[in-house]
C-alpha cells in the first residue's frame, strides 16, 4: 500500500518533469517568452509614441474680430477637415443671428473668448465701461454655449488693469502677428506666418476675410506637415 502510494507519486512526479521538460513544453515556454518580448516591444513603441507626442511642437491659432456668417463657417469646415482646434476671440455685437456658428465652435472643441461687446480700446474708457464691455460679452456667449469664458484679448492689445470681475479674466496676447488685415493676398499672409512662427507661439489671425480663412488652412497644411500640433490658447498658457 505505502509502496504503491510511493510509485504513483514517483509516476506523477515524472509526468510532472516531463510536461515541463518536453519539447512541448519548452516550445510552450519559448512561446510565452516571445509573447512576452513582443508585449515588451509593443510598450516601449507606444512609450516612444507617447513621448514622440508629446514632444511635438505646439502652436495655437487665434482669430478675433468674429464671427463672420460666411467666413467663420468656411473655416470651421477647414478646421473640422483637418482635425484642428483654435481659439476664437468674439465680439459681442456681432454674435447675434450667427449663434448657431458660436455653437458649433463650442461643440466642435475650439476655445471661445472675448473681444470685447463693441471691439473699444479698454483703455480709453472709464473701468465701469470696460467692465460691461467684457461682462456683456462673456453673458452673451454664455447665453449661446452655457460656458463663461474667462480668456479675453482686448482689442489693440491693450489690456486695463484693476478691473474688477467676480471670474478672473485672462489677457490672451499673441507673438506672431500675420497682419492679415493690411492685405488680402494670402500667399502674403502663409509666407510671414511660417518664417515668424516658433513653438509654444500664439498666431494672431481675423476670421473676417477670405484671404485670412485661405491662409489660415493653408498654414495648417505647412506647419502640420512640419511636424507642429496645434491647440487651443488655454493649452499653452496653463500649462
Ligand atoms: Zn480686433
Amino acid at each position: 500500500m505505502r509502496r504503491n502510494l510511493w510509485l504513483a507519486a514517483a509516476a506523477a512526479a515524472a509526468v510532472l518533469a516531463l510536461s515541463q521538460w518536453s519539447p512541448q513544453g519548452m516550445l510552450q515556454t519559448a512561446q510565452a517568452t516571445a509573447e512576452q518580448m513582443a508585449q515588451d516591444t509593443d510598450s516601449k513603441e507606444q512609450q516612444q509614441t507617447e513621448t514622440a507626442r508629446k514632444e511635438k511642437p505646439k502652436v495655437a491659432l487665434t482669430f478675433d474680430d468674429g464671427p463672420h456668417l460666411i467666413y467663420t463657417e468656411e473655416l470651421l469646415d477647414g478646421l473640422k477637415e483637418r482635425k484642428v482646434c483654435a481659439t476664437f476671440f468674439l465680439i459681442g455685437k456681432n454674435i447675434e443671428g450667427k449663434e448657431e456658428l458660436v455653437r458649433r465652435m463650442e461643440e466642435e472643441g475650439h476655445l471661445i473668448g472675448n473681444h470685447t461687446y463693441h471691439h473699444v480700446k479698454l483703455t480709453g474708457i472709464s473701468e465701469d465701461q470696460a467692465e460691461q464691455e467684457i461682462l456683456e460679452t462673456c453673458e452673451k456667449i454664455c447665453e449661446v454655449t452655457g460656458t463663461y469664458t474667462s480668456f479675453v484679448r482686448p482689442p489693440f492689445g491693450e489690456w486695463k488693469k484693476n478691473l474688477d470681475f467676480e471670474i478672473t479674466m485672462i489677457p490672451v496676447s499673441w507673438n506672431v502677428d500675420s497682419r492679415d488685415w493690411t492685405t488680402q493676398n494670402s500667399e502674403k499672409i502663409v509666407k510671414r506666418v511660417v518664417k515668424d512662427v516658433d513653438e509654444g507661439d500664439i498666431i494672431l489671425m481675423h476670421d473676417i476675410f477670405e484671404s485670412s480663412v485661405q491662409a489660415a488652412l493653408e498654414i495648417i497644411d505647412i506647419l502640420s506637415g512640419q511636424g507642429y500640433e496645434f491647440v487651443t490658447v488655454d493649452e499653452l498658457l496653463l500649462e
